[in-house]
Formats: C-alpha cells, structure tokens, sequence
C-alpha cells in the first residue's frame, strides 16, 4: 500500500498550515505548527518573498495530497478521473477524495486520523455491506454501510476515538450508529460542506495540472 511516510508534523510544516495529519493532537497546544512557523531545519521564511505562479500552485496540489495522505501517481488518477466527470473538476476531485474508504473511516470516528484509519481498512477491521474491505482507496456509493468487524469492536484505539463522535458528530451526508459501531453513507458531500479543506484553492491544482 503506497503512502506518504515521513515525520507527518514536518509536512504540515513545509506547507506553513495545519494539515491534521495526526488526530487528536492536532487540536492541542501541541500542535508544532502553532509555536513555530517556517520550513523544517530553516529559520521562518520571508513572507514578502514572492512564490512563482507555479509554486502557488504546486503548494496548493501538495496540501490537498498531502492531507488525504496519497502518492501523486495516484492522485494524479484520480484527477484525470475528476476531469472527465461533468461539473467542476476541483470539485469533483474533492468529493472523489472523500468517498475514499479510508476517508469515511476516519469521518466515521473509527480512527483520529486518516493514516490511523487507512490502517484500520488495510488491517481488515472494516466491513462494507457486510463484506471485509481491505483497500483503503476503495470508492464507496450512496447507501454503502460501513461496519467495524465485530472482532474488532473491542479495540480500544476504536473505542477511544469514537468519543470523539459525542463531541463533534458526523457530516451531514454520513450516519452513524456509534454502539453499533455502523455507519451510512446518505449522500456524496458538497463541496462547501468539506470545510477541513476550505483553505484549499482547488481551481488553482487544476491549472496545475492543465499546464
Ligand atoms: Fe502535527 Fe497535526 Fe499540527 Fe500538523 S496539524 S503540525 S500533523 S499536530
């Protein structure tokens, strides 16, 4: 399974914004990227210094890459898989990125984070409509159930992370049986509805790409 590896803190450095790579953390004053700004190793880069057009873009692609933790062989696909659906190709690609497997797991509260969550489906603890999945890319559709295996439902890493769920909830277009341990997928997100992407300017990897 490719993935992204690396200290996850110093990518959310590079990119001088947090990516919540690391679950819970991410919302403490642990957080490395509240303390110190700037590029790994480096003293905090000039502001004023102005990026090319191309490297506004190129920081704009890594970011949304980097937080949903892909290699760019496969993001690259599931850009060119955006590009020839209808509609607007950022868009597109964002909602590709949320029915990834791994993703739901993680909005699911399965897991803190989405590499947490990637592990969970490539270790063989998920069900989709009551068939173990073991690929984190898998695309899940509309009315797909989404199920901890019910071996694994005394994990504690599961158990842990699904209080989260008591605090924040799911997104609209997920639904959860929490003591079930059940999720449903109700509908594909909009796009104005992933607001942990917000700060991403997807138009921007589009002209990247159209290069
Ligand atoms: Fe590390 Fe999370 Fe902060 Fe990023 S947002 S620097 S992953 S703790």
């Amino acid at each position: 399974m490719a993935r992204e590896i690396g200290p996850k803190c110093r990518q959310c450095r590079t990119e001088q914004t947090k990516l919540f790579l690391k679950g819970e953390r991410c919302h403490t004053a642990k957080c490395p990227i509240n303390k110190k700004a700037g590029k790994p190793g480096k003293e905090p880069r000039a502001r004023s210094k102005k990026m090319t057009d191309y490297g506004v873009q190129l920081r704009e692609k890594q970011k949304l890459k980097r937080t949903y933790g892909m290699l760019e062989k496969q993001f690259k696909l599931t850009f060119n898989e955006a590009d020839r659906q209808t509609g607007k190709t950022g868009e597109n690609l964002i909602v590709l990125l949320e029915r990834r497997l791994d993703n739901m797991v993680f909005r699911l509260h399965y897991g803190t984070s989405r590499s947490q969550a990637r592990q969970l489906v490539s270790h063989g603890h998920i069900l989709v409509n009551g068939k173990r999945v073991t690929i984190p890319s898998y695309r899940v559709k509309v009315g797909d159930e989404i199920k901890v295996v019910e071996a694994s439902q005394k994990m504690i890493v599961i158990k842990e992370s699904l209080k989260e769920y008591t605090k924040s909830g799911v997104p609209a277009w997920l639904d959860l049986d929490a003591d079930a341990m059940k999720g449903k997928v109700l509908a594909f997100p909009r796009r104005s509805e992933v607001t942990e992407t917000t700060v991403i300017n997807e138009q921007l990897i589009v002209e990247l790409y159209s290069r």
